[in-house]
């Protein structure tokens, strides 16, 4: 069985064709620009095909769907003999609000809801949902899947997800925490229960997906019990751009004062602030290190900040899951930037965590980086979360 899967943005959609006897990626891609020109990228990686890397025009994401089954179809770079070969598509949706706590065949009825969740989502699931239609147009009745990005966070009791809001607002209007990179946290708990030879009913785990947008989450016997991004992505830890937990106080003050709309606030929370804001040298962990290492003090104290609160948010998941066996790093912080695990991993010495420094320079690999006798495991986890949406594309679609 061979499965698409499709995430589909605003104006890019990423792809994978995924072969699932062996569970290798077949080739994979990216389309850029879709509505303003259009760049199609593709990459086999079976069969020795070239890599094709060029403008194709793309008014919609008809067009771009189209030049995605065009390559992967093509004598010259294709990697299937025809558009027959490609069994179900799988399909990433951010959020699927209290409807989905689970993957689903796409019908007339879950388009519907997908749709119904846009109030939540509003740049994201419209683009998702236009990825979905312009596979219907480009591959006819193929089964597709939506798999959610809030999903696995669905079993958090209502301790966790409410706000302390009135009641009203969770009733009427659906104001709780969703949480999301749910795929990502649940491939990686997966994995580690792999890893530690156990099963994941008897372990407490604690995913840290620190990559342009992180997120922590609680995973007691396989459940997500509590995660740090709430109603929206913008809360929890301060991310690349996002500013993470913030007093709703600020924002009244800074609007006030400078008069700013909503959304040029939104803006400022969302694009502007977290480490690049904090450092005003970037948003990328890699250029801040750079910067601190020749003495950038705010630099320093944007990394400082970033591992603080990767520290006290799992600090207070030990707490609410009454002890932790694992924690897990994974996404792009997570997987490469030692010097932040190892900042981590410092605050951890009450749980009896012990760093292995020469596993903790490893890269590219799922790893133990803590010692054999550290009473607390830490592990690095590359995360798939395209793995998991073609694995659930395949248990639905059979
Ligand atoms: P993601 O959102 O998971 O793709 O992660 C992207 C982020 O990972 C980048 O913005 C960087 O901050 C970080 N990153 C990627 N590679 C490295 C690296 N080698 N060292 C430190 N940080 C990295």
């Amino acid at each position: 069985m061979k499965i698409l899967v499709i995430n589909a943005g605003s104006s890019s959609l990423k792809y994978q064709l995924i072969d699932m006897e062996t569970e290798q990626v077949m080739a994979k891609g990216l389309c850029e620009r879709i509505g303003i020109d259009g760049h199609l990228k593709h990459t086999p990686l079976v069969g020795g095909k070239p890599v094709f890397n060029e403008d194709v025009p793309m008014p919609t994401h008809s067009e771009a769907i189209a030049a995605v089954i065009e390559k992967l179809t093509s004598p010259e770079y294709g990697v299937v003999g025809s558009m027959k070969e490609i069994d179900a598509v799988g399909h990433r949706v951010v959020h699927g609000g209290e409807k989905f706590a689970k993957s689903v065949k796409i019908d007339a009825d879950v388009m519907a809801a997908i749709e119904a969740c846009i109030p939540f989502a509003p740049l994201h699931n419209p683009a998702n949902i236009t990825g979905i239609k312009a596979c219907r147009d480009v591959m006819g009745d193929v089964p597709m899947v939506a798999v959610f990005d809030t999903a696995f966070h669905q079993t958090m009791p209502g301790k966790a997800y409410m706000y302390a809001v009135p009641y009203e607002y969770y009733k009427n209007d659906g104001i709780r925490r969703y949480g999301f990179h749910g795929t990502s946290h649940l491939y990686v708990s997966g994995r580690c229960a792999e890893l530690m030879g156990k099963p994941i009913e008897e372990l407490k785990l604690i995913s840290c997906h620190m990559g342009n947008g992180s997120s922590i989450c609680a995973i007691d016997g396989g459940k997500c019990v509590d995660t740090s991004m709430g109603f929206t992505p913008l809360v929890g830890l301060p991310m690349g751009t996002r500013c993470g937990d913030l007093d709703a106080g600020v924002i009244q003050f800074i609007m006030k004062k400078y008069g700013f709309t909503i959304d040029e606030m939104l803006n400022i929370l969302n694009k502007k602030s977290g480490v690049l804001g904090v450092s005003g040298v970037s948003s990328d962990f890699r250029d801040l290190s750079a910067a601190a290492e020749q003495g950038n003090e705010r630099a320093q104290l944007a990394l400082d900040m970033f591992a603080y609160w990767v520290a006290k948010v799992a600090g207070s998941y030990v707490a609410a899951m009454n002890g932790v066996d694992a924690i897990i790093f994974t996404a792009g912080v997570g997987e490469n930037d030692s010097d932040t695990r190892a900042a981590i991993v410092k605050y951890f010495g009450y749980l009896g965590v012990k760093l292995d420094k020469e596993a903790n320079s490893k890269r590219g690999q799922d790893i133990m980086i803590s010692t054999p006798d550290s009473k607390v495991k830490v592990f690095v986890i590359p995360t798939n979360e395209e793995l998991v949406i073609a694995r659930d594309t395949k248990a639905i679609v059979g």
